[in-house]
């Protein structure tokens, strides 16, 4: 893989291999497989960037499992705007479901607590979390991120799922933008 890209106007320098990533996976599919044996989950999996890291999160349950693919948005190019968007795509009932949501990243954790707010109108047994990225120290809210595989990232990631300006989803590799 190479130690530097460039999307649009930007140069990318590569954070995380593809093996990495995998491990990480494997440790937050181990930990579900745990936490829920012999339970069925329904995983919401954030569209779009968090399409990646859910089918790799998907195929290592061994429980029981529904899948449901939503949408929204809060960033526009390398800033969040603050707002976020509805939700859609959510359709069915998660009424007394064990519900894991499955996100790309989380930054302020604005999508996030949206989201759950969202959710927990619809009357699960419980919502989790699982975000393969934890941008830990600027995270501003009370949810817990319950599964995570990396918490120290800061500066602006792309690659496996993750865009710059629709650019890079399908980096096997995570780059990070250079300053
Ligand atoms: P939050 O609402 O937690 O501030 O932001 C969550 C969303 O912002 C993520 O789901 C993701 O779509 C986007 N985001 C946050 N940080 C990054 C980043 O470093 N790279 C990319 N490509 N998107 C990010
Ligand atoms: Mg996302």
């Amino acid at each position: 893989m190479p130690n530097a890209i460039t999307l649009h106007d930007k140069t990318f320098e590569l954070l995380v291999t593809h093996d990495s990533l995998l491990t990480a996976v494997d440790d937050i599919a181990r930990k579900i497989n745990t936490d829920f044996a012999e339970q069925e989950v329904h995983f919401v999996c954030v569209l779009e960037g968090a399409f990646i890291f859910a089918a790799d999160l998907v195929r290592r349950i061994t429980l029981p499992s529904n899948i449901s693919f939503i949408k929204l948005s809060s960033y526009k190019g390398m800033q969040s705007t603050q707002q976020v968007n509805t939700v859609i795509g959510l359709d069915g009932s998660l009424a007394g479901k064990n519900v894991i949501i499955v996100e790309d990243i989380v930054d302020t954790g604005n999508t996030i607590e949206m989201l759950i707010n969202t959710l927990q109108s619809h009357k699960p047994a419980c919502i989790k979390t699982a975000a393969l990225f934890f941008k830990k120290q600027v995270y501003t809210k009370q949810y817990p991120v319950d599964y995570y595989g990396f918490d120290s990232i800061n500066g602006f990631i792309v690659g496996y799922g993750l865009d710059y300006d629709k650019l890079g989803r399908n980096l096997k590799d995570v780059y990070r933008a250079r300053d």
